[in-house]
């Protein structure tokens, strides 16, 4: 490894970093992290900090998680790689497969499909819910239907359902036919309506709306987060994801949950899905899955799409999509071992406890900081603060403000994560009470120095 004093010196001159402006990077680079334990990172000058992001939502158990560090590291020794594709199957592949039915058979998922990360996984839900219609004679059916503000990775067909165009502007075209509905959004949106169980409603009215204009035998699938979490985290009102099951159950539409962010304990349930009491046709998942520790992903699918699958022996019923990385062994290593921990931690509960906590805490910043103009959460540990620099005309707050309280808000112990105008905290789900409220005493320091 190289020295400090190299990587300071080279920090932003060969890389171009995700989401980010090339020469505003330069201008601002980001923070050099070299080392992690327990629910801190550590940067190159030797500052240690809560880490309130939990890497990117994926860091759940934490950054020192034993077992999962020792499957990857004797999975090395027994077989490093091999290939997932027709032939051959790397056996700790199926022991993962076997693992996930178990987990997710009561929500209705039988069948696994390895990816290598989240973005994989999302476009291959995409995929396969055109083929699934394909394979039944349905050739029409090749539009998606996705939120506004929703995120669905980075690759053409997340891009093109991703409902934020930040994401979207520099790369278009994207794909044809996707079709945009507003977000659950009770802070903004355009009926102006405040109450979270009418723009449940407002939303359902609008995607029937859209399924009668375009023509059910138009549309492939509704591909949601069960709560929006990149575009700010929106959970919708638990009345919504049901109201959009038997939609799209009236209109033989598929339902893919975006799981990439919910999953595995993050809301407070096992899955997003869960919470809200549904049962996807697919269900997309990566990031925790491995506890970050290795970039894996996962697309479960439901029974009565794996009948129409197997039972069909019809050229269109191969899978002809897949990754090098599908079922990596030291991935789907790293995965066995991060369930096994993630359910004897069983973290859940206190992702919930400590969610409630962090939420609350936000909600009694809010009083006190004329910055805040939207605290969000209440299921887990998803929290998202919107930042606006008028309450009364919430105008989103400016790049500079939004940097004094991330600096301020890392210069007394905490890293946090910066959206545009939203303040995201998903730190990890082991985090403790006394790590909750040095996020929020932090958080306070970085608000007081941005007024
Ligand atoms: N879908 C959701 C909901 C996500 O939050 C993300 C990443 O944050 C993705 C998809 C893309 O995952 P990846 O970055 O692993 O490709």
């Amino acid at each position: 490894m190289r020295d400090h004093n190299f990587l300071i010196e080279n920090n932003t001159k060969h890389l171009w970093q995700p989401m980010a402006h090339p020469a505003e990077a330069r201008a601002n680079p980001p923070k050099i992290i070299v080392g992690a334990e327990g629910v801190r990172i550590t940067d190159v000058h030797g500052q240690s900090v809560i880490d309130a992001v939990g890497g990117l939502w994926n860091a759940n158990l934490g950054y020192s998680c034993e077992p999962i560090k020792r499957a990857i590291a004797d999975q090395l020794q027994v077989l490093p790689y091999y290939s997932s594709f027709r032939g051959s199957m790397p056996g700790p592949a199926i022991e993962l497969a076997a693992k996930l039915r178990e987990w997710f058979e009561p929500d209705g998922l039988v069948r696994v499909f390895f990816t290598s990360g989240g973005s994989d996984s999302v476009d291959t839900s995409l995929k396969l819910a055109r083929q699934y219609h394909k394979i039944r004679g349905e050739h029409g059916r090749t539009k998606f239907i996705s939120f506004k503000k929703g995120y669905h990775g980075t690759h053409w067909g997340g891009a093109s359902v991703n409902g934020n165009k930040n994401f979207r502007h520099n790369y278009e075209p994207l794909l044809p036919g996707c079709i945009h509905i507003p977000a659950p959004y009770p802070y903004r949106n355009p009926f102006g309506e405040t109450d979270p169980a009418r723009l449940a409603d407002l939303i359902a009215a609008i995607l029937e709306d859209e399924i009668a204009f375009n023509g059910a035998d138009t549309i492939a699938a509704f591909i949601m987060e069960p709560i929006l979490g990149a575009g700010g985290v929106i959970p919708p009102h638990p009345s919504l994801m049901p109201k959009i099951r038997e939609i799209c159950d009236r209109n033989g539409i598929l339902l893919i949950a975006d799981e990439i962010i919910t999953a595995f304990g993050r809301t407070g349930a096992w899955t997003g899905s869960r919470l809200w009491g549904v049962q996807p046709d697919m269900a997309c998942f990566a990031k925790a899955i491995t506890n970050s520790y290795f970039p894996f992903g996962v697309v479960m699918i439901a029974e009565r799409m794996v009948d129409a699958f197997e039972s069909s022996d019809a050229r269109s019923a191969n899978i002809a999509t897949g990754y090098t990385y599908s079922g990596h062994p030291v991935g789907a290593a790293a995965g066995l071992a991060t369930l096994a921990e993630t359910r004897r931690l069983n973290v859940p509960v206190n992702a919930a406890a400590r969610g409630a906590q962090l939420f609350e805490g936000a909600k009694a910043l809010m009083a006190k900081h004329e910055l805040i103009g939207d605290v969000r959460g209440g299921h887990g540990l998803m929290i998202g603060i919107e930042c606006v620099s008028d309450r009364a005309t919430k105008t989103p707050a400016t790049g500079p403000a939004m940097g004094i309280v991330s600096e301020t808000t890392y210069q007394n112990g905490v890293m946090i994560r910066v959206s545009g105008p939203n303040i995201i905290l998903s730190p990890p789900l082991v985090i403790s009470g006394e790590d909750c409220t040095a996020i929020l005493d932090a958080l306070d320091a970085g608000f007081s120095a941005a007024a």
